[in-house]
């Protein structure tokens, strides 16, 4: 038995005729914690919207556990909750409480009883360290707490790989740390995570491996010392430079 979760092949998205996404190949095993690099607008969030089924690609093939979810009939609420996403933006309902925003998927998705759904999402609201504002709305948190809530919601849904496009880049940048804090327990008792993200330091102590994206393209992919101390490709040399430049 393999222990591949995803495996993702020729995977290609263009809009109109933008080819956003050309050729894309990367297998996820169980474990893994895959930083994303690369600049704004290079393909990062496209590639996970396709693997979050937000978005449908032009070509290619997303292999969940061996089934193409590209071609056949998916669940698609059931999906997410196997694959779920953190956003930028955090995407919590405004007006539901902490608790209320982590139950919400267990009860309607996952059909499990209140009782239960509400001891999970306390436990996870624990686990990101918001237990004292689970009955905050959100407009009461600041946007670090928000993560949390958002990283503690995706985590009662017990999924097999969660994706983050950018958790800490609306954050101010006192919050990035207790976010990036709790993504680095995760990683340490072996959540397998893609996580897409300006964080250098981060990427390179937590991951177990980074993919450098350039122009809708993996330009160039390795173990996080290999590509952060010696990159190979032209082009992952120039971006890491400007990036240490400021
Ligand atoms: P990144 O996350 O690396 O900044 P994106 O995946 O967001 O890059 O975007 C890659 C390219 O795809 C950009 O040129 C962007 O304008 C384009 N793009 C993304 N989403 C859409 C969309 N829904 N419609 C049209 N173009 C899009
Ligand atoms: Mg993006």
């Amino acid at each position: 038995m393999s222990d591949t979760i995803l495996e993702i092949r020729h995977l290609s998205k263009s809009f109109g005729a933008n080819a956003v996404l050309r050729d894309i190949d990367f297998s996820v095993n169980k474990g893994d914690v895959i930083c994303v690099i690369g600049a704004s607008g290079s393909g990062k969030s496209t590639l996970l919207r396709c693997i979050n089924m937000l978005e449908t690609p032009s070509g290619g093939e997303i292999l969940f556990h061996g089934k193409d979810i590209t071609k056949e009939r998916v669940n698609v609420p059931a999906y997410r909750a196997k694959v779920g996403m953190v956003f930028q933006s955090f995407n919590l309902f405004a007006n539901m409480t902490a608790l209320q925003n982590c139950m919400i998927g267990m009860t309607k998705v996952q059909k499990k009883d209140r009782k239960t759904a509400e001891k999970t999402a306390r436990y996870y609201l624990d686990k990101v360290g918001m237990s004292p504002y689970i009955h905050a709305k959100p407009r009461q948190l600041s946007g670090g707490q928000k993560q949390r809530v958002a990283i503690a919601r995706a985590l009662a849904m017990e999924p097999e790989v969660l994706l983050f496009d950018e958790p800490t880049s609306a954050l101010d940048p006192q919050m990035v740390g207790e976010v990036l804090s709790v993504m680095r327990n995760l990683a340490q008792e072996g959540l397998t995570m893609i996580i897409v993200t300006h964080e250098m330091a981060f990427a390179r102590d937590v991951s177990s491996r980074v993919v450098f994206m350039h122009n809708g393209v993996i330009c160039e992919e390795g173990p996080p010392q290999e590509l952060f101390m010696n990159p190979k490709k032209q082009e992952t040399k120039e971006f890491l430079a400007r990036f240490l430049n400021g």
